[in-house]
C-alpha cells in the first residue's frame, strides 16, 4: 500500500537540441507542464505523506524563479553567450562550473530535452522535500512533463535500497 500526493505547475521556457537533427535545432519555446507525485508506505504523524502546501509554494516558487521566462540550453551552446549578454535568463544544462545552484542540479544533463527537464524537477523536488515535516520513507515516485500535447516525459527515481 502506498500514499500519493500530487503537485502541478506550469511554466513558459525556450530550448533547443543542436544535438539531434530535425527541427528541435531551433531555438523555440513551449508551455510546459509538469506534476510531480510523492509517495510514502505510511502517512506520518499529521496524516499526511508531505506537507502539501510547502511542497507546492517550494515547488512553484523555484519553477518561477529558475526556468519561468528562461531559456534551457546546453553549456557548450554557442547561443549561451550572446543571450547571456542581452539580459536573458538562462539556465545552462550540463555546466562544468555550475554558477548558481540551479545549474547545479542541472549537473550531468548535456542538453534540456524533456527528459533531462524531468529529472532535473525530481532533484528539485527532492531538495525541496529535504526540508519539509513529511512521512518517513516519503519520495518523489514519478516527475512528469508535458512540453506539448504529444510530447511527455517520465521520470521515476530509483528507489533507494
Ligand atoms: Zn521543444
Amino acid at each position: 500500500m502506498a500514499h500519493k500526493v500530487t503537485v502541478v505547475h506550469s511554466f513558459e521556457a525556450g530550448h533547443r537540441l543542436p544535438h539531434v537533427d530535425g527541427k528541435c535545432v531551433s531555438l523555440h519555446g513551449h508551455s510546459w507542464s509538469v506534476a510531480v507525485t510523492v509517495s510514502a508506505p505510511k502517512l506520518g504523524p499529521e496524516v499526511t505523506v508531505v506537507e502539501f502546501g510547502a511542497l507546492k509554494v517550494g515547488l512553484r516558487r523555484w519553477i518561477d524563479g529558475h526556468l519561468d521566462h528562461a531559456t534551457m540550453l546546453g553549456a557548450c551552446d554557442r547561443l549561451v553567450e550572446p543571450l547571456v549578454a542581452e539580459g536573458s535568463r538562462v539556465l545552462r544544462f550540463g555546466a562544468e562550473r555550475p554558477e548558481d545552484v540551479a545549474e547545479q542540479l542541472a549537473c550531468g544533463l548535456p542538453w534540456p530535452t524533456v527528459e533531462a527537464v524531468a529529472v532535473l524537477l525530481g532533484r528539485v523536488a527532492e531538495s525541496v522535500m529535504a526540508g519539509l515535516p513529511r512521512a518517513d520513507g516519503a519520495r518523489v515516485e514519478q516527475v512528469l512533463v508535458r512540453e506539448t500535447r504529444l510530447n511527455t516525459a517520465v521520470y521515476e527515481p530509483t528507489v533507494p535500497r
